[in-house]
């Protein structure tokens, strides 16, 4: 089919022609998006004529080797609409409780020391800290999501984490025996802003330990669908060593998160006060980064031409099954299917709803793309249900069939778009 003009209305956004973490120019762009949806910016109808586009690049920078979107928008657009509570996940809560274990096990002692958290969304971490005795403050600009900390022994900021914040929190509390953080770095502007206040808040034989999504697994498995405006940086060992370093700390241990794939946990310290020896892991990360190739601006140059080959392949097989006038849905109307979806051009032309779980979603259309979302009870009591379900939330793809085993067994089918266009059915 051929492309739909769209009249698009762009929004306020900020250009970046320096890297975030080094100030390095050498800026590779591998993936140009062209104008985009915010990933989450879900509409109504009559919001239409009023939807804004921002322009979103991917930029490799040579120096440091972090990728970052080449488009900065203002924070109060970009979080509007933030409503993601970490306490409503089992698997998050599971994961902070034992996180908190570990901390507690290696680095704080209840009554003594204090974890100073950067994002501490509801108290999901510092809760299970709280529940030991070890003090703790929690610091988070969303004021809808920190609103809701009720325990007594969490001490919460509602402000985004920098200098002035942590001096504030060193008046008040002392310095920290440990800086924590947890998938907040990849939403952070300003990142040298919360560098000056670890090192504010920071004590001398302190722990800094953050988790995030890690960029090798974004590339390695073809994660394109992962790279939106909220999602500002991506990081390897090698980049944080550098950037870290500018700030006398040094990583002395990296880890994988069962979590889900991915998640890696970075443990940092003072250089100068070297109380943790380094782990075997951190050369194990160094040197698996470099035989991936992570370290490469070559790399993303290939990782951006296959992404393009699967849109390719992608949009070969739903014209094909356009033409033999085969009906097709979505599955899953999360920030990946927006990516996909607009990178891709898939839209009512394609599919003639998509399915979402979450009732809050339910009425609304597809962000740039405008697609109704629907629950699967609407697939339900369809006399002919859909011939092809193509599923955004593919890695999740063995859950999905497992889940809608009744629609593979009257004949419907699964598309999955990523990491290669693959068709499952019965
Ligand atoms: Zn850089």
């Amino acid at each position: 089919m051929t492309p739909q003009t769209l009249t698009k209305k762009r929004g306020e956004f900020r250009t970046l022609t320096a890297c975030r973490l080094c100030g390095g120019k050498d800026l590779k762009t591998f993936i140009n998006f062209g104008d985009f949806p915010l990933a989450g910016a879900f509409l109504k109808p009559e919001q239409i004529p009023d939807e804004k586009f921002f322009p979103m690049g991917m930029q490799f920078c040579v120096s440091c080797t972090c990728v970052q979107v080449d488009t900065v928008i203002p924070l109060d657009v970009l979080f509007k609409n933030y409503f993601y509570f970490s306490s409503a996940i089992q698997t998050l809560r599971d994961h902070f409780g034992h996180f908190a274990e570990e901390m507690i096990a290696r680095f704080v002692k209840p009554k003594e020391s204090l974890v100073v958290e950067i994002g501490c969304n509801d108290g999901v971490f510092l809760r299970h800290l709280a529940a030991k005795g070890v003090r703790n403050v929690g610091v988070d600009p969303a004021t809808n999501v920190v609103a809701t900390i009720k325990d007594p022994g969490v001490i919460a900021i509602n402000d985004g984490f920098s200098e002035k914040v942590a001096r504030k929190i060193v008046a008040e509390h002392g310095k920290a025996d440990a800086v924590v953080s947890s998938f907040s770095f990849a939403h952070i502007d300003d990142m040298h802003e919360v560098m000056r206040g670890v090192d504010a808040v920071l004590g001398e034989k302190g722990v800094f330990v953050f988790e995030l999504y890690y960029l090798g697994v974004v590339i390695e498995e073809m994660q394109y669908d992962m790279m939106y405006h909220e999602h500002m940086s991506y990081y390897t060992l090698a980049c944080l060593e550098k950037f870290l370093g500018q700030y006398g700390l040094e990583v002395f241990e990296v880890k994988k998160i069962a979590l889900r794939s991915g998640t890696l946990r970075f443990y940092a310290q003072r250089k100068a006060a070297h109380p943790h020896p380094i782990s075997p892991s951190v050369q194990a990360q160094r040197d698996e980064e470099k035989a991936k190739g992570l370290l490469d601006a070559k790399t993303y140059e290939g990782y951006g031409e296959r992404v393009h080959k699967t849109k390719v392949e992608l949009m070969k097989l739903l014209d094909q099954l356009k033409a033999q006038g085969k009906s097709i849905i979505g599955y899953g109307a999360s920030g990946r299917a927006t990516i996909i979806m607009n990178y891709c051009g898939i839209d009512k032309r394609y599919l003639d709803f998509v399915v979402d779980d979450a009732p809050a979603k339910h009425g609304f259309l597809t962000p740039g793309t405008h697609c109704e979302i629907k629950p699967w009870t609407y697939v339900e009591a369809m006399a002919k249900k859909p011939d092809y379900a193509l599923v955004f939330a593919w890695p999740f793809i063995e859950e999905v069939k497992k889940r809608r085993a009744d629609y593979l067994k009257n004949g419907g089918q699964f598309i999955v778009p990523l990491p290669a266009v693959k068709v499952f059915g019965a």
